[in-house]
């Protein structure tokens, strides 16, 4: 984790919030490589799920709602964690995750000797596991008391009770209170998804580990309707639609790079589920910290939209033409993180490898989500012949793409920067693309293209540039474009 941090920082992904003031805890600021990386994530997921898909629509809901919102989803009463507190040092934890750090131990078999213990394991020497302050190792810690996450603010200039509303925890209210907007305009038949992306804001107890948990993140939700009534092949369609978007989710998040082996579905247990909940898997992902939740997929039931007509007196249904009556829907919620998948997607790229007895490190971001799609490298910086055509072919893709030119250095410290940042090309301009009319010689109109996975090398024609790229950033392989141009 501590190389991604640094890694991150140091070539313009994610800065500590606020830094100069001495940063602010667990709030993170998306530099000009990170935000290219969370536009990407973000943009592939719209196309996927809501753009190429017949049965979903997007939204874009406020992030202050009416305070009965919260009332009527059950947030204000049950949106908590149990909390608990050292009686020493007065740290707070999270009650359920307090033995998921490593443990300060002073150690009665070996005279009180100071250990820091993996997180869940025993003391090897004296074999006691942990009762007291994983930080401090001294104070009793307290029972569990419930913390509500939620935010509390104020709308208007009075800060009075009747103001008070709070921030989204969860993108998902807004897309419940909107149903019957979203059914009646688009004129939806079940089964049928609302898809959105946004800002959600949770008081947690416990944040860190970089961007895997703060109190300000993104999260990409779907709640996807169905009839509860329908049967498809042979399953009540709300257990078959939840089935289907596990498998999806799963399916997605490999095509975009990360491995098998470091994903996994993890059931929850009927005491853990929500109070919503008729069934929830998370899918987990081998985080540098261990296996943890990447994006949970929960079967909500009808309990969100009967609670907000009982709340708000609207009713939230649907007309069933066929049976001729009023139903509720079902609704299955495939929740991901845009942060969690980030960091998900950093670590799964992340590698180190020695080429020609150097360490290379390279990110194997797949092509669509680069920051970078192509840098162009002019070989001689002082001929201004070789720097225009490099200047003028990054003009040309940045249409498409996006695109950097650098010539900051030489070439082999050029290539190694741009490996660092996962951009899967570039091309470099060199004196035989422009030609040298001292020595006779004359232009070839071609430019190097080097592959950032394999480092092969191809020498293309300028004019084919666009088209091999768009081949290569919409899924052609390297060997297939490289046979083209020997
Ligand atoms: P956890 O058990 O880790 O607190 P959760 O089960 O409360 O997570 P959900 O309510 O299911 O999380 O939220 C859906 C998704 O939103 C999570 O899978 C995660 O990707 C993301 N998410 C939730 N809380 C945070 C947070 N504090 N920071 C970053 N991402 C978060």
């Amino acid at each position: 984790m501590d190389t991604l941090v640094s890694l991150s920082k140091r070539r313009g992904f994610i800065f500590q919030s606020s830094e100069i003031y001495g940063g602010t805890g667990s709030c993170w600021d998306y530099g000009p490589l990170g935000v290219e990386l969370k536009q990407n994530i973000k943009r592939l997921w719209w196309r996927d799920y809501i753009q190429r898909r017949p049965d979903m629509v997007g939204l874009d809901a406020s992030i202050l709602m009416h305070p009965t919102v919260w009332k009527a989803s059950g947030h204000v009463d049950n949106f908590t964690d149990p909390m608990v507190d050292c009686l020493e040092c007065r740290r707070r934890f999270r009650a359920d995750k307090v033995d998921e750090t490593p443990w300060v131990h002073y150690c009665a078999a070996t005279k009180g000797n100071k250990f820091t213990i993996p997180s869940g394991e025993p003391c090897s020497h004296c074999g006691e596991r942990r009762t007291l302050c994983p930080e401090c190792g001294k104070g009793s810690l307290t029972p569990p008391r419930q913390f509500n996450l939620m935010f509390k603010t104020f709308m208007g200039p009075v800060e009075e009770d009747a103001s008070q509303t709070y921030l989204r925890p969860e993108t998902a209210q807004g897309i419940f209170v909107n149903f019957d907007n979203v059914a009646q305009s688009m004129r939806r038949k079940l089964p049928f998804g609302i898809g959105q992306i946004g800002k959600a804001f949770r008081n947690e107890i416990t944040p860190g580990n970089f961007i895997f948990r703060t109190r300000e993140f993104e999260q990409m939700e779907i709640e996807y309707f169905v009839n509860p009534r329908d049967t498809v092949e042979g399953k009540p369609a709300d257990e078959y639609w939840h089935e289907r978007w596990i498998a999806d989710s799963l399916a997605w998040f490999q095509r975009y790079g990360l491995r098998a082996e470091n994903l996994r579905l993890r059931e929850h247990e009927k005491d853990e589920l929500a109070h919503y909940a008729k069934r929830t898997a998370d899918i987990e992902y081998r985080f540098p910290i261990g296996w943890s939740e990447l994006m949970g997929i929960a079967n909500r039931t009808d309990f969100d939209l009967k609670q907000h007509a009982q709340f708000s007196g609207k009713a939230l249904s649907y007309f069933d033409e066929e049976r001729k009556e009023h139903v509720v829907p079902y609704v299955i919620e495939p929740s991901a993180g845009v942060d969690r998948a980030l960091l998900a997607f950093l670590a799964d790229a992340y590698q180190e490898e020695e080429v020609r007895g150097e360490k290379r490190v390279v990110l194997r971001f797949h092509p669509e989500l680069a920051p970078v799609k192509v840098a162009i490298l002019p070989l001689l910086k002082k001929r201004d012949d070789v720097v225009r055509t490099a200047h003028a072919i990054r003009d040309t893709l940045a249409k498409h793409w996006t695109v950097v030119y650098d010539d900051t250095a030489a070439i082999g410290r050029l290539y190694r920067r741009q490996d660092e940042v996962g951009t899967p090309y570039c091309v470099t301009v060199d004196v035989q693309t422009v030609g040298d009319t001292d020595k006779g010689e004359s232009a070839d109109g071609k430019v190097t293209i080097r592959d950032r996975d394999s480092m092969e090398q191809v020498r293309v024609p300028i004019d084919a540039l666009p088209a091999v790229f768009l081949d290569l950033l919409s899924g052609g392989s390297w060997a297939a474009v490289a046979s083209r141009f020997p």
